[in-house]
């Protein structure tokens, strides 16, 4: 007799097969033929990518070890070459041929012959041929040591052929199902992987079309995969790749075909089969005939034989195209995948759809990227503009001051000067805030030492203050208190919030600046116990132009400027502002940097 194991190439079919219930029934059907026809031993192999592999056995233990060796079918052929054919059976008589001329792995399982007439000689092979519904030898089985010590008799030969048939069927049926199962595996997996391809970590439209190809075409045992995105914003992109990943350029005909069809396939929730002899299954009265007609004439063209096209979407809207190919070779579609395909199509429809209202927000914020930029380079250019003919006014209103003017003209010429002071600091404060919030102007970190800018910028403004009668205090130890910074900015960012504190706050008030280092980070608080801001006003303190309702407060110049390149400098050195107030109680703002 003649047994197959696995070999290495094998073991994940027959893994499969392992834990199926197929074995069970294998089993149990050698074990019959044992039984019921009377044989010691008696065996079932299946084939497996040209390979005999044993799925059952029963006999003496001693003869299983045989099992774990392979042989190819072709193991076989010298017994089909010779042996008598009794149905599905083949015996070969040991007289009729010489045991050399066997290859692979043929035990004897027998020492003697018995001594009755026509006895079973231990050389004897008898082994029957399973085979499916096209001719092909999908297994064989394989009895030996008759219990009689005879060869069988014609009665015994018809139970045999009965088993064999028995055996023959489950095994076809376990084929079919261990293929169904893999096919479901296969999809499956697809499936999970293109969930995860479309995850928002990867989730660009080219990252998505990039990463589901290859499940795709692994998982459905496609020839090639083509990917049709209909969204008319991103431009329909697609991509039509083969088996290996080259890409394949298609006709302006076949994209025309996939705009045709795969609105009409989402709306009928309907995977289509394309290949010689189906019957296509989109409904005639969707008008797609021609378009089918089409569809099958650019396959033929591809050289392939047949096609699976889906339609992806989500809710109402069909998104995209998916077209698996197969060539002449492949198995044909069956309703597992066909299935399965129609899932893809609502993964890969919602991944699209995620993907595109991304790239879509992605565009939608470059845009305002770009506004804003516009407007900052626009606000730069006029401040620009403006700054040299201010200085020739500024300095001719000066000059004109000098004269000897009468009093109406002094008057214009005081009034003049005022206007053009004001416009010079606003323009001022848009060329510093153009420059600061400018993307292309990074900051350069320095170590600035805070506790020296704090005190230069009192000592500035402490003029101001006592000639409005303020108590201006600084409180800051005497060390530096180190930030990594731009010594320019942080001037500016003290000045602004100083200057606020002694502008806003009535004569007799009090102003305390007071610096310190707080674990990481370094806390400056400009306090004053001035007219305070109602919280309506806190909350757009720090937009441009912001200008408060308080009519005390509006008494006081300003461009509104200064807080809003306040926020923006603490927003470049990574530090964070807060203002703290109560409307006639004063006011606090804290600004936190990370020290260094
Ligand atoms: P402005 O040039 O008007 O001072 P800012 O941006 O510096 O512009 O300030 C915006 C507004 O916030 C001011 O007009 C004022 O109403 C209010 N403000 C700022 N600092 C204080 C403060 N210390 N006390 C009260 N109000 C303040």
């Amino acid at each position: 007799m003649v047994e197959g194991g696995a070999t290495a190439h094998q073991e994940d079919t027959r893994a499969g097969w392992s834990d199926s219930a197929a074995r069970a029934v294998l089993q149990l059907m050698v074990e019959s033929v044992a039984e019921m026809v009377g044989f010691e031993v008696a065996a079932l192999s299946v084939v497996l990518d040209g390979n005999l592999a044993t799925m059952a056995y029963t006999g003496p233990e001693e003869f299983r070890d045989y099992l774990s060796a392979s042989d190819p079918v072709t193991v076989l052929d010298p017994v089909l070459a010779r042996a008598e054919s009794w149905g599905r059976f083949r015996f070969l008589a040991a007289e009729d041929y010489d045991a050399a001329t066997l290859e692979g792995h043929w035990m004897v399982v027998a020492e003697e012959q018995a001594d009755v007439p026509d006895a079973w000689h231990p050389m004897d092979v008898l082994v029957g041929l399973l085979t499916d519904d096209d001719g092909r030898l999908v297994g064989a089985m394989s009895v030996d040591r008759p219990v009689s010590g005879r060869r069988p008799d014609p009665a015994q030969r018809r139970l045999l052929e009965r088993y064999a048939a028995q055996a023959e069927r489950a095994v076809v049926t376990a084929f079919e199902r261990e293929e169904l199962v893999q096919q479901v595996a296969h999809s499956e997996a697809a499936r999970r992987l293109i969930r995860s391809a479309s995850m928002p970590a990867q989730a660009s439209l080219q990252a998505v079309l990039d990463h589901t190809h290859g499940p795709l075409v692994e998982g459905f045992g496609a020839a090639g995969s083509w990917i049709q995105v209909l969204d008319p914003e991103s431009g329909g992109v697609g991509y039509a790749r083969t088996h290996e990943g080259d890409v394949v350029t298609l006709s302006d005909r076949m994209i025309d075909l996939a705009h045709g069809l795969a609105p009409r396939l989402w709306e009928a929730q309907q995977v289509l089969v394309v290949a010689e002899g189906v019957e296509p299954s989109l409904s005639a009265k969707s008008g797609a005939g021609p378009l089918l007609e089409e569809a099958r004439r650019q396959i033929a063209e591809l050289g392939l034989a047949s096609a699976m096209a889906v339609p992806l979407g989500a809710g109402a809207e069909c998104l995209g195209f998916l077209v698996l190919s197969r060539r002449a070779q492949d198995p044909p579609w069956s309703s597992v995948e066909i299935g399965s395909a129609l899932q893809i199509g609502y993964d890969l429809g919602a991944a699209l759809m995620t993907v595109l209202a991304l790239e879509r927000e992605r565009g939608l914020v470059r845009e305002l990227q770009q506004l804003d930029d516009y407007r900052s380079q626009l606000i730069a250019t006029l401040s620009h503009e403006l700054r040299t003919p201010l200085t020739v006014i500024s300095g001719n209103l000066e000059l004109l001051g000098d004269l000897d003017l009468d009093e109406a003209a002094r008057h214009y010429q005081v009034a003049m000067t005022r206007g053009s002071t004001r416009m010079q600091k606003v323009v001022d404060d848009l060329l510093l805030l153009a420059r600061v919030s400018d993307p292309q102007h990074p900051l350069v970190r320095v170590p600035v030492d805070l506790h020296a800018v704090s005190r230069t910028t009192v000592d500035l403004l402490a003029s101001s203050a006592l000639a409005k009668g303020l108590d201006l205090r600084l409180q800051c130890a005497p060390d530096p208190l180190l930030v990594p910074g731009d010594p320019a900015e942080l001037d500016r960012l003290l000045t602004n919030l100083v200057s606020n504190a002694v502008k806003y706050t009535p004569s007799g008030g009090t102003v305390t600046v007071a610096v310190e280092r707080r674990g990481d980070d370094a806390v400056l608080a400009v306090a004053d116990d001035g007219m305070g801001i109602s919280e309506e006003d806190q909350v757009g303190l720090f937009r441009p132009f912001f200008r408060t309702t308080n009519p005390d407060a509006l008494r006081e110049p300003g461009t509104g400027l200064g807080l809003t390149i306040v926020a923006t400098i603490v927003d470049r050195h990574a530090g964070e502002v807060r203002v703290r107030s109560r409307p006639g109680e004063g006011t606090t703002f804290t600004v936190t940097l990370p020290a260094g």
